[in-house]
């Protein structure tokens, strides 16, 4: 048997990777059955796996209160975002089902409390406005009106929509371990990764010994490219353009709250828990429209003590091709002026894809542009 050394891996946030897999227990059938909403779902699904540790089911309202006020769960770790239960009134059990959307079983919570919630504090405080329009805040005050609370315990999971790539954090952490690995660096992304995005993640490489790239495949808005384009983008790019060994592809099966700055957070424990000891932050992580200033995500996390997060943020600048210094550059390296960048604006990029036009190679590699061609054609 060969011995890896996992213990040289980031530890998880607070100490202990959670298991929330268990058996079916026999008496479901008489239980009463709470159905999920998709991003209840993937809550659910990510403290089963441990990647919400050291959540062991949703919060309860100490939890809750100091996360949202305070950024910190009741016993003082770090956490930006609730991951809460809503239901429309309390249960007759101390035991409930929770269902999928088809509204079969899949876990059973061992209820702690029920409570109720001000909507426009959550979004005012999580979201930083109250405005319907922003789809986080849409969701939230779609929400059922109280929240249920209470430890889970998960005997059918979903089945994942890329099983190649469905890794929790137990395997991620294992392959880290088997490849040597010890600072590993985790990339979030909901887009296609054309020049700029790789050049960040390549520069965020050269400085530790491997790569996650770990696209989120949970809910997105309408108008983001859809998963399974996305994931042909990242197939081809790394396959053509990444060492093997160094890069790990795998899925993250959250949703997306656009909470900008608190998600960022959020997404960076996330990631400690699949063994990444470094989150690479980009501007305007998680945002969406107007709502957030574009160096919020990473202005936030100077709110934390560095020990407190573990997990350390590399915070990037916008990147650009520059045809005068003939490399990928950012104001960071480059002193040359906007007139020597070659920059295409989002609308322009779906412009040219959607006619079956192929960027600049400086801007996308053609075979990711290929890819998408097809989808936008398709
Ligand atoms: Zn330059």
């Amino acid at each position: 048997m060969t011995v890896v050394a996992e213990d040289r891996l980031i530890a998880p946030h607070g100490g202990m990777l959670v298991d929330r897999t268990g058996e079916r227990p026999d008496d479901v059938d008489s239980l009463e059955r709470v159905q999920l909403t998709s991003r209840e779902l993937s809550d659910l699904d990510m403290i089963a796996s441990g990647a919400l540790s050291p959540l062991e089911g949703f919060m309860g309202q100490a939890d809750y209160e100091r996360v949202i006020e305070e950024m910190h769960l009741a016993g003082g770790l770090p956490w930006t975002l609730p991951v809460c239960l809503a239901v429309a009134g309390p249960p007759t059990g101390d035991r409930v089902v929770l269902t999928d959307g088809a509204g079969d079983p899949a876990a059973v919570l061992d209820v702690a409390e029920m409570f109720a919630y001000d909507k426009e504090q959550e979004a005012e405080l999580c979201f930083r406005t109250t405005d319907h329009a922003h789809p986080g805040v849409a969701r939230l005050y779609a929400q059922k009106p109280f929240y249920l609370a209470g430890r889970v315990t998960v005997f059918r999971r979903p089945a994942p929509p890329f099983p190649e790539l469905a890794l929790d954090p137990a395997e991620t952490r294992r392959i880290f371990a088997e490849r040597g690995w010890k600072r590993v660096v985790g990339f979030q992304t909901r887009n296609p990764i054309h020049r700029a995005h790789e050049y960040l993640t390549k520069v965020a490489l050269e400085t530790v010994d491997g790569l996650l790239v770990h696209p989120l495949v949970g809910d997105t808005k309408a108008d983001d490219v859809p998963a399974e384009v996305r994931v042909e983008c990242y197939q081809t790019l790394l396959g053509g353009y990444y060492p093997e060994e160094r890069v790990l592809l795998s899925a993250f099966p959250a949703a997306m709250r656009y909470a900008g700055p608190r998600e960022a957070i959020w997404h960076a424990i996330c990631r400690k828990n699949y063994g990444c000891s470094h989150f690479i932050v980009g501007r305007d992580h998680a945002g969406v429209g107007g709502y957030y200033g574009t160096y919020d995500a990473q202005l936030i996390f100077d709110e934390f003590a560095a020990h407190e997060l573990d997990v350390e943020p590399m915070f990037f600048e916008h990147t650009f091709w520059c045809s005068v210094c003939g490399s990928m550059a950012s104001t960071k390296s480059c002193p040359h002026g906007p007139e020597d960048r070659v920059f295409l604006s989002g609308t322009k990029v779906r412009e040219m894809l959607g006619a079956g036009e192929v960027p600049p190679v400086e801007f996308t590699r053609p075979e990711v542009a290929r890819v998408l061609i097809d989808a936008y054609r398709g």
